[in-house]
């Protein structure tokens, strides 16, 4: 018969080996979704994550005004990483931490805001493919040349029609943000685009970079956009695309 000092040893090894367990599960796509230098609607914009039976995420805010999650030491342990931050800096440690993300393939899904990011940074507009310039203008100037409109009708076209993120889609309006004066570079696969007379173009692509796959989608101000069944299908379907299943790299 066991006695209770023995029990008790054992009762706290199972409980310590359940806490040293990541919280990974099996066939499940592990997400690291990340925020900070820009406001958002916490709870619908988690929704979007918490409601995908595909993927277990974890929510990692950067603190401070440059990009702290990339210090992270799970940093490689994710299969993607969704990008819904606005951080202005980037040190040169996080800086090599986030091209060590590319090297070992790690998926990058782009949302909104996340093109205004690390405007000092050149080499992440030819990363993510596209950039929000903010000039020499202060942060959220409004101008003919760049800039923004909020609670907008945008009707959004599927481009990429064969595309696994959007086959099937139909042209559909959703209620959202637009921008215009974004720059977007020439090696992107455009999948959406607009007939918006000022809304910039297209609304989302992708690319390819060392051994990562990457998204952009402009959509995603607001729980207008969250709750909307095609950019919740659009946003699924990215990290899916971007955990790359099948292994292969292909645009
Ligand atoms: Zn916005």
């Amino acid at each position: 018969m066991m006695n209770i000092r023995w029990i008790s040893a054992l009762v706290l090894a199972v409980c310590l080996a359940a806490i040293a367990i990541p919280a990974a599960e099996p066939g499940k796509t592990k997400v690291l979704v990340v925020t900070g230098g820009h406001g958002f609607e916490r709870e619908p914009f988690l929704d979007l994550f918490a409601r995908n039976p595909d993927i277990a995420f974890t929510h990692a805010a950067h603190s401070g005004t440059n990009a702290t999650v990339y210090e992270r030491e799970d940093l490689l342990s994710y299969d993607v990483l969704v990008l819904y931050d606005m951080p202005k800096n980037i040190t040169e440690n996080q800086r090599s931490k986030f091209l060590s993300l590319l090297d070992r393939g790690t998926g990058l899904v782009v949302l909104h805001h996340a093109l205004v990011s690390f405007q000092k940074w050149p080499d992440y507009e030819g990363i993510i493919g596209g950039r929000y310039p903010e000039g020499s203008s202060s942060s959220g100037a409004v101008t003919p040349a760049v800039g923004y409109e909020h609670d907008v009708d945008v009707p959004v076209t599927i481009v990429a029609r064969d595309h696994p993120i959007t086959a099937g889609l139909r042209d559909f309006t959703i209620h959202d943000e637009i921008y215009w004066g974004f720059r977007v570079g020439a090696d992107v696969t455009p999948l959406l685009s607009t007939t918006h007379p000022r809304s910039g173009r297209p609304l989302a692509w992708t690319r390819a970079q060392s051994n990562s796959r990457i998204v952009y989608l402009q959509l995603g101000h607001d729980r207008q956009a969250f709750e909307n069944p095609n950019f919740r299908q659009l946003v699924a379907r990215s990290i899916g695309w971007a955990a790359r299943p099948d292994g292969g790299i292909t645009r």
